[in-house]
């Protein structure tokens, strides 16, 4: 592996260093804890963000009014179990959202009553978008059909996600916040339910003082309603091979802040680079920007919400689209738009890229997966929210009508997705980004052809490759990183601050991954993680193997490390940030 030099630069790929994890062993319980001893709902919903919200709430519309089966499952009928502190607090998008899922889920609210409840912003009206040949210039170009968002909604998907918690519970729904849901309860070859994690173990696992054991709780539908490769989502692909015969998953990472600003910004803008990114193919670079106008109705506020996203499939170690957003902001466009103002907000999260090809079968005995975990997003537009809404809502309505008349398959979803905007939506792109795998100049060309054609030519189904199996080298991203000055250009462990972060210093250990790598895949993690987890010692060689350090209480639970070779489990719940209007 090691070249003469001892240095194996662009010869070793992460997935060369597994994480340390068995999923169907560690990930899922086979069979239910004794009756006396578990708690039983009529549907658990794991994960409180967009999709597993949507579902509730149209549960609990179709339940009410249907009395006998509200009966019928008993004292709880709906459950949602999230990790963060409060539904919203580890969610987080652009977010400019296509209205229509939302309006048909609540249909007698409007847009104005939206902005009333503080998760949304204002109507789209105006666009632009640019190319930035250098970090001085701009080119406006005619705005791609993947770019229209007249019409669309600025939102915050962690304010709207509080909005559908509130609308949940007053319907009934039971929402256990600060609950990791850690084991998939497996018996007689269907999902039964899901285990809640343990709270206050100490370091090593150990028992403290105020330890309280998890429960299993047993439900007749389970919904997988994680986001990005959910932790439970990973092991029930495996479990029931809901990969099989699909392309592999490939992942985005978005680092965004939202800034208080003077002046409204009156537009949505896109940049497509190829600045700050380089152009050469070796490096694998494409990503892009964004920049939307959010107008805060109640203290007429002007913010803006400003970000990056980078593909995962990028092959320079020292990549980091934290740094690539602050470098980004030196720009005159941004400068423009940001001056004089105040950033009150930063976070990360990944994004599941492969479209089409790449969704999981979406139902297997006894549970579906909906939204991010299902990998419902449309990159080519940078659109899943509504997606998540549509998804939550129709799995809702398939549980609905099994449970109703009394039958255990919920296969009517799948195609209820295939059949609605999610699924056509996603199938005329199910081409259009893979040939960026080639480089985004030589991919550009194919791109345009596919979006023109709207993916029928060249059609066929293209393949994706891993993220994690492209050899990594040190190259020179990182020389044009701007110097963090605290005021306008900041680093990782300043914006962590600003999430409300709250993970004990005690807590134990959630990243899982090798701790001695070759230097590449050391330097890999380090620039990537967007909250600084991952340290190598000043001590370390230049070549060959290192130790890796992690900080794992700076998380901020992006998921991006399960894309290039470690892998994010669930922390103790209530741990993690606690985002408020990203
Ligand atoms: C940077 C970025 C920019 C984006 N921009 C846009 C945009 O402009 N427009 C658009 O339409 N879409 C956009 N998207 C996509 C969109 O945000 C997502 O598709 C959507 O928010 C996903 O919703 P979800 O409910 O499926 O997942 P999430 O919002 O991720 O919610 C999942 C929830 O599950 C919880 N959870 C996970 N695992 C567990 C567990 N085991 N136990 C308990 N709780 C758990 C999490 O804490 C979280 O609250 C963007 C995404 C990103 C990352
Ligand atoms: S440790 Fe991993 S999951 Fe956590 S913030 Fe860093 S890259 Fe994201």
């Amino acid at each position: 592996m090691s070249s003469h030099n001892g240095s194996s630069n662009g010869q070793v790929a992460p997935d060369e260093f597994p994480p340390p994890v068995d999923s169907q062993r560690e990930f899922i319980k086979r069979g239910l804890d004794a009756e006396d001893e578990l708690i039983e709902v009529g549907v658990a919903i794991v994960g409180g963000g967009t999709a597993g919200l949507a579902c509730a709430n149209r549960l609990l519309q179709l339940l009410a009014e249907d009395p006998e089966t509200m009966e019928r499952l008993g004292e709880v009928p709906v459950a949602v179990i999230e990790k963060a502190k409060t539904c919203g607090g580890h969610n987080l998008s652009g977010a400019v959202m296509r209205p229509g899922p939302l309006q048909e889920l609540f249909p007698e609210m409007t847009r104005e009553q939206w902005r009333e409840e503080g998760f949304a912003y204002g109507e789209v009206t105006k666009e632009a978008v640019y190319v930035l040949p250098t970090g001085k210039t701009k080119l406006r170009i005619p705005t791609p059909p993947n770019f229209k968002n007249h019409g669309n909604e600025v939102v915050s998907v962690s304010s709207m996600a509080r909005f559908q918690q509130r609308q949940a519970e007053e319907a009934g729904a039971y929402i256990l916040t600060e609950t990791s849901a850690v084991q998939l309860i497996v018996q007689d070859g269907r999902v039964a339910g899901v285990r809640s994690g343990d709270k206050g173990r100490g370091k090593d696992g150990e028992p403290l003082g105020n330890f309280e054991p998890g429960t299993d709780i047993k439900a007749h539908a389970t919904v997988l309603a994680e986001g990005c490769w959910g932790h439970l989502t990973g092991a029930a692909i495996r479990e029931f091979e809901l990969g099989k015969d699909r392309e592999p998953q490939v992942w985005e990472l978005g680092v965004k802040e939202v800034w208080k600003v003077p002046k409204a910004l009156d537009r949505v803008i896109h940049t497509l680079g190829p600045w700050p990114l380089k152009l050469s193919a070796k490096y694998g670079h494409v990503g892009g920007t964004w920049i939307y106008p959010m107008q805060d109705e109640k203290t007429g506020e002007h913010l803006v919400s400003i970000g990056f996203v980078m593909d995962l499939e990028y092959a320079d170690a020292t990549t980091s689209t934290h740094d690539l957003l602050q470098q980004f902001k030196t720009h005159p466009l941004v400068r423009g738009i940001l001056a004089g103002g105040e950033r009150v907000a930063w976070g990360a999260k990944a994004l599941p890229g492969g479209g089409y090809w790449s969704m999981p079968k979406l139902s297997m005995p006894g549970a579906v997966l909906v939204g991010d975990a299902g990998g419902m997003v449309d990159t080519v537009a940078l659109k899943g929210v509504h997606h998540s809404v549509m998804s939550g809502k129709l799995a809702g309505e398939a549980i609905y009508h099994a449970l109703a008349r009394g039958e255990s398959s919920f296969e009517s979803y799948e195609q209820a997705i295939d059949e609605s905007v999610v699924g056509k939506e996603l199938y005329e792109v199910r081409n259009t980004r893979q040939p960026f795998q080639k480089g985004f100049v030589q991919g550009a060309p194919l791109v345009n052809l596919m979006m023109g054609t709207k993916g029928r030519f060249p059609g066929g189904r293209w393949s994706w490759h891993r993220n994690d199996a492209r050899p990594m080298f040190i190259g020179k991203t990182k020389d044009s990183y701007p110097k963090p000055d605290g005021k306008y250009i900041f680093d990782k462990l300043s914006s962590v601050f600003i999430t409300g972060n709250a993970t004990r210093d005690d807590a134990p250990n959630h990243i899982r991954l090798q701790k001695h790598v070759p230097r590449e895949i050391a330097e890999t993690w380090r620039w990537m993680c967007p909250a600084g987890v991952y340290e190598i010692p000043e001590d370390a060689p230049e070549h060959g193997e290192v130790d890796v350090i992690v900080n794992y209480t700076n998380c901020v639970q992006c998921g991006a490390i399960t894309a290039k070779g470690g892998r994010l489990t669930t922390p103790e719940g209530g741990d993690g940030p606690l985002y408020q209007v990203l």
